[in-house]
């Protein structure tokens, strides 16, 4: 049995990563500071005697022995990135040297929840690993892509410098039961406003492009990559190919919802990538992982979820 470490295990994608390694028979430690997490999404977890929840803010050192971290605490819509944006930066910067530090004292292997968005709005088409990014320094979505970016080198100056063992994934747009309806990301907005027969918010023309990826297909990747036995560190993309624009989005959750929303245009936020679509290359030939779940599959599940909270 590992003692594994999820910070931001009552996010969306921390509390199925949770449930997960709970059932593959591990002792699992839950650490968040709730800024976006929710109780509801542990709830089912809480009696479990190899669960523990910790409140704390990774900004803050903590000493836990573990044998593996998992590093998901970061806010990851851009509304709620951007709410407090000095925040999200330390999250990332504070927060991965707590637990680099923490991965370096027990010798235990820290995953880190990177993003697609360090490859900002991308000059390359699929995105692959060795492309750099084009990303503003200085704009609104900075604080998290260059939080992000910081991160990531961080994490392979302590590989370097002190032998600490990594992972990192880049995950791209993931979606899901568990998601909070209030999140602010497209596919939650989306769903909610149609179930609501709320107008559908398309911001600008609805041509930029998006690759969603249903969660237990990321979570699967995810333990892949913790677990290899290749010596990959990464960078590695964990994402679903499949791309589509943010307006057939929306044309898919009306027609598998029935709504009769209309879509209404709003300002397009500024440095919105227009293009994304990972290459998934090195996860398929070195972690033999694949996305299984078809977007229709995932949004009927996401959409039964959001249906039985309403
Ligand atoms: P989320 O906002 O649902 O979950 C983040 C969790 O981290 C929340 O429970 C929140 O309360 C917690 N948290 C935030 N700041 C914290 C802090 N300082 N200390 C402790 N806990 C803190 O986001 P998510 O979609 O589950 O994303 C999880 C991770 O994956 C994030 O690091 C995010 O950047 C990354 N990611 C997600 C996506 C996606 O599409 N969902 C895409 C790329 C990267
Ligand atoms: N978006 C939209 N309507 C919404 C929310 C988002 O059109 O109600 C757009 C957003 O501008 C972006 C895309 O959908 O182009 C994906 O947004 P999201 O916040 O889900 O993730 P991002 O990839 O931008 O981090």
């Amino acid at each position: 049995m590992k003692r594994i470490l999820v910070t931001g295990g009552a996010g969306f994608i921390g509390n199925h990563l949770c449930r997960r390694l709970l059932n593959e028979g591990n002792y699992v430690i839950c650490l968040d500071n709730f800024f976006t997490g929710l109780k509801r999404h542990i709830e089912d977890m809480l009696d479990n005697p190899n669960f523990e929840l910790i409140e704390h803010d990774i900004v803050e050192p903590v000493d836990i022995e573990v044998d593996q971290i998992y590093n998901m605490a970061c806010p990851a819509s851009p509304p709620h990135y951007q709410y407090d944006p000095v925040k999200t930066m330390k999250t990332s910067v504070l927060g991965i040297i707590n637990m680099l530090e923490l991965a370096k004292k027990y010798k235990a292997t820290l995953l880190h929840a990177s993003t697609s968005e360090v490859y900002g709005n991308p000059l390359v088409h699929p995105q692959q690993e060795s492309y750099w990014g084009n990303v503003n320094p200085i704009g609104i979505r900075s604080c998290y892509d260059e939080g992000k970016r910081a991160a990531e080198t961080l994490m392979m100056d302590y590989h370097r410098q002190y032998g600490v063992d990594i992972r990192i994934i880049r995950i791209f747009n993931t979606y899901g039961p568990n998601m909070d309806p209030k999140d602010g990301r497209v596919v939650s907005n989306c769903i909610v406003q149609a179930i609501n027969g709320d107008d559908i918010t398309i911001y600008g023309d609805g041509s930029q492009t998006r690759s969603f990826c249903y969660v237990s297909d990321l979570v699967a990747g995810a333990i892949k990559m913790m677990n290899n036995d290749k010596g990959f560190i990464g960078p590695v993309n964990l994402g679903n190919p499949s791309e589509r624009t943010v307006l057939n989005l929306a044309e898919i959750v009306l027609e598998m919802t029935g709504s009769k929303s209309k879509i209404t245009y709003k300002d397009l936020p500024s440095d919105d990538p227009v293009k994304r679509k990972p290459d998934i290359t090195k996860a398929q030939e070195i972690l033999g992982w694949k996305p299984e779940v078809d977007i229709k599959d995932g949004l009927k599940k996401t959409i039964e979820y959001f249906k039985s909270i309403q």
